[in-house]
């Protein structure tokens, strides 16, 4: 590889896209950019970044706010295991580093939510360390690049490449050799088509060479995912609503949510018969279905929009009674947003 690091790390230069979280060395930046890209898209990513670190501007500003606030500014991001893991981290680094992220790349990979390829990320982009970031991108030009026959992601094709990409990664320029590797995996090295032509790596890669880009890498077969069937109730009386904070299993832990069943997928009866509300007493003023897509699971959601006056409630501590108009003031999942964006563009549709 030694030859073609140099054309690698001019072509960055030159090509590199201008994202927010580049150029700078700054590792609470870097550390916030590289925990939401873990499940979250460049594009999308951009400006829940932005606002992330306008909120929170370091490690012990998180550590000293209320749960409740960082969850709501994460917000609509999903996969909110990452923004709990934020808050045990900011802990650990405000409390037991003064507030610093370690310059160590073990004491980085022992802290919450940090894995491989994050702890490689902040190590080389922050402090220079000499550790293979191997993200999705990464896996694919390292595979590629290789002629690896190994199925991408395995524990055998990932010590291949990290073990390879470590003996070559140049000693001073370790953060922009893997942000140049990620940066080809993005944008010349895709998926399907890549554009060889561009590559600065085509001169020693063994894909390129045999002619066998498009047959590597080796993907394992995805499993099919699972389905829930939901229903959902927004019952509002007298300008008051109901939520229930989930617990800490399972998906979207601690967020808040309409009351929900679980139901059969055939089912269509109205499902909360005796349970805060006596269905005599309400009026449906809609029912709605929602397809909502998780990485391994399709939620098909039902939401029974219902209103009656407090007088009909009975159950009355089973659920957390709030204004209607404060619900913006919780923390809640995607699907949530969904429910809560229609009823908006339906009142000003109206
Ligand atoms: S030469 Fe082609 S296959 Fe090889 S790393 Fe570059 S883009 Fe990927």
């Amino acid at each position: 590889m030694d030859r073609v690091i140099p054309d690698l790390l001019i072509w960055y230069r030159q090509n590199a896209r201008d994202l927010p979280w580049r150029n700078t060395q700054d590792p609470y930046r870097i550390w916030v950019s590289e925990i939401i890209l873990q499940q979250t898209r460049v594009e999308q990513g951009k400006s829940f970044y932005m606002n992330f670190i306008n909120n929170f501007h370091d490690f012990c500003h998180i550590a000293n706010s209320p749960e409740d606030s960082i969850l709501r500014v994460w917000q609509g991001l999903g996969y909110y295991s990452r923004a709990r893991n934020m808050i045990k981290t900011a802990e650990i680094i405000c409390h037991d580093f003064g507030g610093k992220m370690p310059a160590n790349h073990k004491q980085i990979l022992s802290l919450p939510g940090i894995g491989a390829y994050t702890a490689a990320a902040i190590a080389s982009f922050a402090f220079g360390l000499p550790h293979a970031a191997l993200d999705g991108n990464v896996r694919r030009v390292g595979s590629r690049f290789l002629g690896l026959y190994e199925v991408l992601g395995s524990k055998q094709s990932d010590k291949i490449i990290t073990e390879y990409l470590e003996q070559h990664i140049p000693i001073n320029e370790a953060g922009e050799f893997n942000q140049a590797l990620i940066e080809i995996g993005a944008t010349v090295c895709k998926p399907q088509k890549p554009d060889c032509h561009s590559c600065p790596l085509s001169k020693q890669c063994v894909a390129y060479q045999k002619n066998t880009q498009n047959e590597l890498p080796v993907v394992a077969r995805k499993k099919a995912p699972v389905n829930s069937y939901l229903d959902y109730m927004w019952l509002e009386a007298d300008g008051y609503t109901w939520l229930t904070k989930r617990d800490n299993h399972g998906i979207w832990k601690g967020l808040y949510e309409f009351p929900s069943k679980t139901r059969d997928a055939e089912t269509r009866n109205f499902p909360f018969e005796d349970w805060i509300i006596n269905p005599e007493y309400a009026s449906i003023l809609s029912v709605k279905e929602y397809k909502h897509q998780l990485t391994h699971r399709t939620i098909y959601a039902r939401l029974w929009h219902l209103s009656t006056s407090l007088n009909n409630i009975v159950n009355k501590n089973e659920f957390t009674r709030i204004e209607s108009v404060s619900i913006e003031a919780y923390p809640v999942h995607r699907l949530m947003l969904k429910f809560i964006e229609q009823k908006e563009t339906t009142t000003h549709h109206d």
